[in-house]
């Protein structure tokens, strides 16, 4: 598998119901399940989690040992990746 690309309004409960992430980004998976309830999950988005940039949050350490990047972008500026 070549990656996955993870878009702003995706939300946890997506990432949790998702065969391709429970298959091949199981600790990612494992973490939306654990997040707060339901309710948070349908509403929660995992970018929105990333720009929260809580320590606490549980989807950031599989995130970064899925070495996942983030590319930022605006209307007025080139896309710019982050690690
Ligand atoms: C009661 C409660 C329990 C929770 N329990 C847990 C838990 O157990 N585990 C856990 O990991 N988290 C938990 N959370 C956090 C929650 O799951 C969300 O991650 C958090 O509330 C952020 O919400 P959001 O993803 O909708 O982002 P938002 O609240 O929409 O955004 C968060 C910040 O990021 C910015 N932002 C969002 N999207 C973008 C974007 N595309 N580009 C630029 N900036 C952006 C917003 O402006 C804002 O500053 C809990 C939250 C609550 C309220």
């Amino acid at each position: 598998m070549e990656g996955l690309r993870i878009g702003a309004l995706v939300t946890t409960r997506e990432i949790e119901n998702s065969e391709v992430v429970q298959r091949h980004y199981a600790s990612l998976a494992k973490s939306v399940m654990v997040c707060a309830s339901v309710q948070m999950r349908n509403r929660a988005t995992v970018v929105g989690k990333v720009c929260r940039a809580s320590p606490s949050l549980d989807t950031l350490a599989p995130l970064i040992s899925d070495r996942a990047s983030i590319q930022p972008r605006s209307w007025y500026r080139e896309d710019r990746s982050r690690t």
